[in-house]
Parts: structure tokens; C-alpha cells; sequence
């Protein structure tokens, strides 16, 4: 009798499709259940994972909604923490993009009380870095709200207050985008210009008559090389005005003279963007100086002052190793392997300095069928699942005493050294996948195996059905078994509702998958 009740109902072993008895748990999407995270958390997963292609479980459409609730609630709550968190992600350059930024600043900007309003408004510049971002900014704005003064005065602010050069090279690098142009911002904000050399600029941008003697030289630049033909002319406008690559006529940016002039003094993101068609165009190979010159450059100081995401680096890797675009099978090129390990090693620099935490660490992927989809901000080939092997990597470097598991429905071996490239480690995950879920599962299995681990991390999106008992309970049942009050830290790998890690408990953490802070966040958490 006694059995028979305890087998039906107790707190210690619950399956997954149920919630823990007493527990605050919420159905998931797989029909399991797990911990609703808080509304901060999914502020910081919707800001840095996007819902970009939705996920395995939910479309775009619904997930973008969700994500945009929560949002207008952290709004309505703390509209100055909402704001002061979207420029702490974006300034620091801790997202891969910052369309989410920009669209939550939208949202605040337009939907805040008064104050906060004010306050996001102030502050533009700092989310709207760039004159891209600001379409983007007034293209979502629009959506929440049309123009009234304080946006004419903070838009006019965006372009007042920047020294004329730097603002001239804003205008002709990005000229338009979702279309919008300068053009349409100056007549709509209107601003003041408060010296004649700005007068003068705003008289060009809107197609007044202008003084082209007075014009920063930038646009003197841009203005004549519209006009040339040749790649030896191109090359040297490009030298004597510092062009960048976007003023440059499309006809000519196959030209391998053009690259070398571009190339002296391109800045980080464009180079890193260009690597493919540099090479296809002749200027990188295995004995190129330029090669010398990108491997140089990819260093630790000028990644982290350009704050390059490891992103664009993971995307720029999969993207050249494969030697094809994606877009246009007619383009192709020979990877040149330097330029590969400079990649590498330049993904690992990418992130927040980690120091060692020294625990044991048993850094577990979730290899199942949820993890094949979406592609993470729309990268080609990265999903959640390769992704979870990617950082891994990241903490297995540095952390001598880690090692990485991978479970779906079952436990699986998997193949990774620390000194593995990160090409074979996509590759080798690449197999791994499997259909059901159980996050219980790196647990258990160090618990049959009595394995020494003082922090489970597991990369995951929490969508767990299938094991037995729930993760917090198996970690329960290890600390009993081993005597190891282990901690554990969930790296979100998607930017839905829901976690394995209890929020109520201290040794358990959530934090986000490609939040460049991650890395180190984790470690401080592990040691203390
Ligand atoms: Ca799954």
C-alpha cells in the first residue's frame, strides 16, 4: 500500500510531463514541464538571441509576440531598467545584433511614462551608434508611434552633435536602409545647425545648393569617386580620402587594386566580412602580406576595441572554410588555412576575459531534435546544437578540470578536446543529433558514474519531456549519492519562457547563450 502510494505521488522523482508537487513550474512547448524564467531573463535572451526564425517548437510570429509582451511589462514596471539594460547590452557589444536592441528602445522610447521617455530619448546615440542603426531605430518607431518634438529633437541631437567629419563619414558609408535616407531624417527633425560647415553639409544631404569648397573632405571623396572608371583612379581617391568600401562604384569592387587600397586602413567588421571575397579576388592567399595583415589585425586589443561579436567570427569561419557563398554558388574561393586558425583563435578572444574557475565542470549539450532549429540570428549552419558545442569550447580552454557531455533522450559520447579547431568540433557535433529530450540526463549519468562535479552547465532551451525525473531532483538525488552540493548553470540557447534551473534556488543560474559576458559570468558564478 505504502509503495503504491509514494510510486504515484512524491516530491522527489517526478516525470518530466509533470510539475514538480509544490513546484511553480510551467508547461514547456515539448509537453514537459520546467521553471518559468523571470521577465528579466527574457528581456536579456529576446535582446541577445533575437527570435529571428522562431523556434523548433513555436513560430516566429508567436515567439516575437511573447517576447514583446514581456517586454511592454518590463516596461510598464521599470521602463528606466529596461532602457538602461538595452544600452548596456548594445554599448558593450554583448548581442550579436542590434536590430532587438534598437526595436526594445523603440518600444521603450514610444511606450515609457513621461520620464523614461525623456531618458531613452537623451540617450539615443549610445543603442543608434551608427546611421544604419538610426533607420532601423525610426523604421520600428514608427511602428509604436509617429514624430512629435522630443524625437525631432533627439534625431536632430544624433546629428548636431558629432564632429563634422565623423558625422560626414556616417552620411556617406550608410547612406540608406529600410528606406529611409538622410535625407528624409533632416527634413523631418529639422535640425538648427549651429555652425556654417554643418549648414553647409545639411544643404548637400537634402539637395540644396551647397559650397563643395567647404564640404569635409569625405564627401569630396565620395562625390569624385562616383565619377571614376579605372581601379588605379578608385585606388588612389580611396587613399587620399580614406573611402570605405560602400562609396566605391559596384563595377569596380572586383578588382583587386581597389581591395589593396581598401584594405590599409578597413575597419574590423568590414574586413571580417570580406575575407571570402578578398580571397576570391586574388588579394589573400598563403603568401600575401595582406594575409599577414588580416592575421595581425584579428588580435585581442583591436577585436575587443571594434567589439566584434564572437558571431560574426563563428559566422565568417563557417562561411569561408566552405569556399561557396550561400547566396551566389558562382562565387568561390580557396580558404586559405591562416586566415582559418586566425578565425579560431579569434572567436575565443571575442568574449569577456574568463578566469579559471578551477571547479570540475561537466559542460553538457543538448543534442536533440529541438536544437536543429533555428538558424541563431541567421547565421547559415548555426543552430542552437552546434552552438552549444561553440561555447562550450569557450569555457572548456580555460577551465583545465571541465568535460563537454552531449545528451538527447540518452547519454552520447562525444568527441571534444579542448585543442580541438572549431571546425572539427561543428563537425563532430554535427552527427550527434537525436530526437527526445531529457536535461536530467548529464546528471544522472554522473551520478551512476560517480563522477566528481561541483557544476553541471547545460546548454540547452529547456524544452524537456522525457526523463524520469526533473533536473532539479536528479541534482537532489547526486548531491545525496555523492555528497556534492553541485550548482547548476543554464545557458539558454533560445529566447523562450522557460528553464530547468529552479530561480528560487541560489547554486542555480540562468544565463544566455552568446551574451559575450557569459563565459566570464559563469566562471565567477562557479567559484564563488
Ligand atoms: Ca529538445
Amino acid at each position: 500500500m505504502k509503495k503504491h502510494l509514494t510510486k504515484h505521488f512524491n516530491t522527489k522523482v517526478t516525470p518530466q510531463t509533470e510539475a514538480i508537487p509544490g513546484s511553480n513550474q510551467v508547461p514547456n512547448n515539448a509537453g514537459g514541464y520546467s521553471y518559468e524564467v523571470s521577465d528579466w531573463i527574457k528581456l536579456d535572451r529576446f535582446l541577445i538571441l533575437g527570435t529571428e526564425g522562431g523556434s523548433y517548437y513555436v513560430s516566429e510570429n508567436k515567439l516575437t509576440k511573447d517576447n514583446c509582451k514581456t517586454l511592454m511589462k518590463c516596461i510598464k514596471e521599470d521602463g528606466k531598467r529596461v532602457v538602461d539594460r538595452i544600452i548596456e547590452i548594445s554599448a558593450e557589444g554583448r548581442a550579436p545584433k542590434n536590430d532587438y536592441a534598437l526595436y526594445a528602445y523603440a518600444m521603450a522610447s514610444t511606450h515609457g511614462n513621461e520620464e523614461v521617455r525623456r531618458y531613452a530619448l537623451d540617450n539615443l546615440y549610445r543603442v543608434a551608434r551608427i546611421g544604419t542603426h538610426l533607420f532601423h531605430f525610426i523604421e520600428y518607431r514608427e511602428s509604436f508611434g509617429g514624430w512629435n518634438r522630443s524625437l525631432r529633437r533627439s534625431v536632430s541631437n544624433w546629428y548636431l552633435n558629432k564632429d563634422v567629419d565623423k558625422l560626414a563619414y556616417q552620411l556617406i558609408k550608410y547612406r540608406q536602409r529600410d528606406g529611409w535616407s538622410h535625407r528624409d531624417l533632416l527634413r523631418l527633425a529639422h535640425p538648427h545647425p549651429t555652425n556654417k560647415k554643418i549648414e553647409n553639409l545639411f544643404k548637400w544631404v537634402v539637395g540644396k545648393s551647397y559650397d563643395r569648397d567647404v564640404l569635409p573632405s569625405y564627401i569630396e571623396g565620395f562625390l569624385q569617386i562616383q565619377e571614376v572608371t579605372t581601379p588605379k583612379a578608385a585606388a588612389s581617391l580611396i587613399r587620399k580620402y580614406d573611402l570605405p568600401r560602400e562609396v566605391v562604384p559596384t563595377d569596380l569592387l572586383n578588382e583587386k587594386l581597389v581591395w589593396e587600397a581598401l584594405m590599409e586602413k578597413m575597419p574590423m567588421t568590414a574586413m571580417i566580412r570580406n575575407l571570402a571575397n578578398m580571397t576570391r579576388i586574388g588579394l589573400l592567399d598563403n603568401f600575401s602580406e595582406y594575409t599577414n595583415m588580416v592575421v595581425d589585425k584579428l588580435n585581442e586589443k583591436e577585436l575587443k576595441d571594434a567589439r566584434v561579436h564572437p558571431i560574426q567570427l563563428i559566422s565568417a569561419l563557417l562561411t569561408y572554410k566552405k569556399g561557396m557563398s550561400d547566396r551566389d554558388s558562382n562565387k568561390s574561393w580557396t580558404p586559405v588555412s591562416k586566415i582559418v586558425d586566425a578565425l579560431d583563435d579569434a572567436f575565443y578572444l571575442s568574449f569577456k576575459t574568463i578566469e579559471p574557475s578551477g571547479k570540475n565542470l561537466n559542460l553538457a549539450l543538448d543534442v536533440s531534435g529541438s536544437m536543429e532549429w533555428p538558424e541563431i540570428v541567421g547565421v547559415p549552419g548555426l543552430t542552437p546544437r552546434i552552438a552549444t558545442a561553440v561555447l562550450a569550447m569557450v569555457s572548456a580552454k580555460v577551465e583545465k578540470n571541465s568535460v563537454i557531455t552531449a545528451f538527447g533522450n540518452r547519454y552520447v559520447e562525444v568527441d571534444i578536446s579542448r585543442k580541438k579547431t572549431l571546425d572539427s568540433v561543428v563537425q563532430s557535433i554535427s552527427s550527434l543529433g537525436m530526437m527526445g529530450t531529457d536535461c536530467s540526463l548529464p546528471i544522472t549519468h554522473a551520478t551512476a558514474h560517480k563522477w566528481k562535479v561541483d557544476v553541471f552547465s547545460v546548454y540547452t532551451d529547456s524544452e524537456t519531456y522525457a526523463g524520469r525525473m526533473h533536473p532539479t531532483q536528479a541534482l537532489e538525488q547526486y548531491k545525496q549519492k555523492m555528497g556534492i552540493d553541485a550548482k547548476l548553470i543554464v545557458v539558454g540557447m533560445v529566447a523562450n519562457h522557460v528553464s530547468i534551473a529552479d530561480p528560487k534556488n541560489p547554486r542555480m543560474l540562468d544565463v544566455v547563450g552568446f551574451d559575450t559576458n557569459t563565459p566570464a559570468v559563469t566562471s565567477e558564478f562557479s567559484r564563488s
